[in-house]
């Protein structure tokens, strides 16, 4: 269990208040009572005193926003505590500035029922930081074929289904998916990748893998399915949300189904945004993804379309690994990015670079997230709503140190690195789960 308490009371004064729900960016008070928004406005908590039952702190300088929501993550358990467990992944969400994460149902066991779904829920509930809104798998033991009883799997709390890590490569079977999701208002993410023309790959098929001698992982394979895929979400009216996208081309077919009003989304994570199979040219297993790492006209059209609302969301499929599966040869390497803890400050570059509006950067983390998830309650500042807030400071500068991560793996590129702005506070239904330095 986390030590802190509820503080009565908590008022951030002064910062730059960024809630793309209300469209609101501007100098303001925000203050938190009995985990809740209890107002926002300038000079709202001017007339609190410090004392035991209030704590006041000095938002100056600093971004106080919803807090943020990943919508793709891999906690390991059941099954591989040895990467991470539900409590190492929930201090790592929290240290990231994550106030809900998604696990991905690929544990061991999958997660493909009642029982394993429930829990997990309640290892989060028993942790008492960051909210756990797992998905439960579209397909028992992801193996494409029969579904699972998603009726069982909503009821024990999840939001979604999902065979990540696996794609869905019946068409029949994801038809049937989307209209049984569909009844249950859950969001089907698919992980696009056909795998008949991904066999052995190890890295974007381009240049550089020729260069290489790697098999490649050809766009064709991610386009494919969610041309498919967009298909039947027309045909189902299901809500289709595209994990981890990473092609141009995938990028062009959401843009012409949202044109056309169908109910799709899609997230792309922080290393699609600031990578390209380039990193790959000194064989760093730490770069080994799937979907690989792309080339520039990708990064750009990722980068593009986030912008512009065609990519709903950013997620960081943060996929833990020890360093037996990452320090090997590079065909043996497992593949994934320890995300959590480097998500915000990678990515806060994208802003100084006016690629993302501040306000934007923000939706992308809270409000449009929350948006894909049925009756969440949760990524908006409104009066009111439950004190999900993540506070941070742009201007920071530090180094992601391989000690200091709480995740228990640190497979990321970004490690030792000089980065600038970080997450310095966590709250969630007002209890302040993470605070730097403490
Ligand atoms: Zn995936």
């Amino acid at each position: 269990m986390l030590s802190q308490q509820i503080a009565p009371l908590i008022v951030l004064r002064g910062g730059r208040v960024l809630d793309p729900s209300q469209g609101l960016d501007e100098t303001a008070d925000v203050v938190i009572e009995a985990g809740r928004i209890k107002n926002v406005g300038r000079d709202a908590g001017a007339a609190y005193e410090a004392g035991e039952e209030v704590r006041i702190i000095d938002a100056a300088g600093l971004w106080v926003c919803p807090g943020f929501i990943d919508l793709h993550v891999h906690l390991r358990e059941p099954g591989q505590e040895y990467k991470e467990d539900i409590r190492s992944g929930l201090e790592a969400a929290a240290a990231g500035g994550f106030t809900a994460v998604c696990p991905m149902p690929n544990t061991q066991p999958t997660n493909d029922t009642r029982a394993i779904t429930e829990m997990m829920v309640a290892r989060a509930l028993e942790h008492g930081g960051t909210r756990l809104l797992p998905f439960g798998a579209v397909t028992k033991g992801q193996r494409g074929a029969e579904l699972t009883e998603m009726a069982d799997l909503r009821d024990a709390g999840a939001i979604g289904v999902s065979d990540d890590g696996l794609c869905v490569m019946n068409a029949a079977v994801m038809r049937h998916a989307m209209e049984y999701a569909r009844t249950f208002d859950l969001l089907v993410s698919q992980h696009c990748e056909d795998h008949d023309l991904t066999a052995g790959a190890q890295m974007h098929e381009g240049a550089r893998s020729t260069q290489l001698g790697l098999r490649g992982w050809p766009r064709a394979a991610e386009d494919i399915i969610v041309a498919r895929d967009l298909i039947l979400a027309e045909m189902t009216g299901a809500r289709y949300h595209v994990a981890h996208i990473s092609s141009l081309g995938a990028v062009r077919l959401i843009r012409e189904a949202k044109s056309r009003g169908l109910r799709v989304s899609a997230e792309v994570t922080p290393h699609h945004l600031l990578f390209t199979d380039e990193a790959l040219l000194s064989y760093d297993t730490y770069c080994k993804v799937n979907p690989p790492l792309r080339e520039q006209a990708d990064l750009e059209a990722l980068r593009e379309a986030l912008a512009d609302g065609t990519i709903d969301c950013i997620a960081t499929d943060h996929a833990p690994h020890t360093d037996l599966e990452k320090d090997c040869e590079f065909e043996a390497a497992s593949v994934g990015i320890d995300g959590l803890e480097s998500a915000i400050g990678g990515m806060l570059g994208l802003v100084r670079e006016g690629v993302l509006t501040p306000l934007r950067f923000v939706e992308a983390l809270s409000a449009a997230p929350a948006r894909l998830i049925p009756d969440f309650e949760g990524g908006s500042l409104r009066e009111g709503r439950r004190a999900d807030v993540t506070v941070l400071d742009p201007a920071a500068q530090w180094i992601l140190d391989e000690e200091a991560l709480r995740s228990k793996s640190h497979n990321t590129p970004l490690l030792g690195r000089e980065l600038t702005g970080r997450p310095v506070m966590t709250v969630v239904g007002g209890r302040v789960v993470h605070e730097l330095g403490t």
